[in-house]
């Protein structure tokens, strides 16, 4: 066993990321240790790297909440999970099973929620600690880079989707087509929906169609709305990309009694009007993550239904490049660390 790892640390808010060798964690009673294999690279990292949110996130900090490895060693009360397991970690990172929420099973909204690589470190590096509830176990059929992205991305749009009230057979447009979206199109012709894709550009339609899509939509040739509107009215909007203008222009193609579904964080307001909402009986809603035991339902669900993400692999000693291609857009579509 090695006493010291590599690992990738942002030292204050806005510093560039520097390899640094640390000592190996121990966990503690109700932890366990993961051997890092993957590691994706999620936009919300930038909260991390450049210290936008929470107030009084602390320094230095292991960035990462796409974690997928295997579990090394395990705290004394730990009793769900064993060394050896091939494991995951995402944005939920534990709860505190006390509050009122947690009380009545709702640990997502837990109020003294943990959130990985912003109150512990996360998985820019050969190991992590965890604590066990938010851990998740990963089927054999995803290898550890495919299985990263779903721990975030995935189980985003996977959880949104499945608690949107949707029934087989609904019509449900997917706005985004790029980390999340091209997840969400997949996940949603999986679940037996009309699935119609929204993107910009026309060069976008062949790729829609081959995640599943069976309409696509360019926001450049037309209101989207109207588009959606022939098409018969959408019964879900599910908007993964975080342009409030867009996913705005988006409400007026809601049939009746439709949700428009926001999973793509922005602090920018939409701008819907009252009128909007009252005509046809509209709701807006939003959506955040899920539990260990979502993301592992998450990883089942696309093992089964042979939902993938695209990735492009970086090794762990090349994060700040890997970071510049995330945030450039370029990347098609999640980027990932993996560890040698
Ligand atoms: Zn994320
Ligand atoms: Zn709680």
């Amino acid at each position: 066993m090695p006493k010291t790892m590599k690992a990738v640390q942002v030292s204050k808010p806005g510093a560039n990321f520097e390899v640094v060798e640390r000592p190996v964690p121990e966990p503690g009673r109700n932890q366990v240790r993961i051997k890092v294999e993957a590691c994706g690279i999620c936009h919300s990292d930038v909260l991390v790297k450049e210290g936008h949110w929470p107030y009084g996130l602390e320094y230095p900090r292991v960035p990462g909440h796409e974690i997928a490895g295997r579990i090394d060693a395990i705290g004394s009360e730990v009793s769900l999970w064993r060394p050896g397991q091939r494991v995951g970690v995402g944005w939920h990172g534990g709860h505190c099973f006390i509050c009122d929420p947690c009380r009545r099973g709702n640990f997502i909204n837990c109020r003294n929620e943990k959130i990985t690589a912003i109150h512990f470190d996360g998985g820019y590096a050969e190991y992590l600690i965890a604590p066990a509830e938010a851990v998740a176990a990963i089927p054999d059929a995803l290898s550890a880079p495919e299985a990263a992205p779903l721990l975030c991305a995935g189980i985003t749009v996977f959880n949104a989707l499945r608690n949107a009230e949707a029934q087989a057979g609904d019509t449900v447009a997917v706005q985004g087509i790029g980390g999340l979206g091209h997840l969400g199109v997949q996940y949603a012709r999986q679940m037996g929906f009309h699935t119609i894709a929204i993107g910009r550009g026309g060069d976008k339609a062949a790729l829609a169609k081959k995640l599943g899509a069976h309409e696509y939509i360019d926001t450049a040739a037309g209101a989207p709305a109207d588009a959606l509107q022939k098409l018969g009215g959408a019964d879900l909007i599910l908007a993964t990309a975080p342009d409030s203008k867009s996913i705005s222009a988006l409400v007026n193609g809601l049939g009746p009694n439709g949700k428009l579904l926001v999973v793509g964080a922005s602090f920018e307001p939409l701008s819907i009007s009252p009128i909007q909402l009252i005509a046809g009986s509209r709701k807006v809603a939003g959506w955040a993550s899920g539990t260990g035991k979502d993301s592992e339902e998450t990883m089942a669900f696309s093992a089964l239904a042979g939902v993938r993400p695209m990735i492009e692999e970086y090794p762990l000693e090349k994060a700040s490049e890997a970071y510049d291609q995330m945030i450039s857009g370029r990347a098609r579509f999640r980027v990932v660390l993996t560890m040698s």
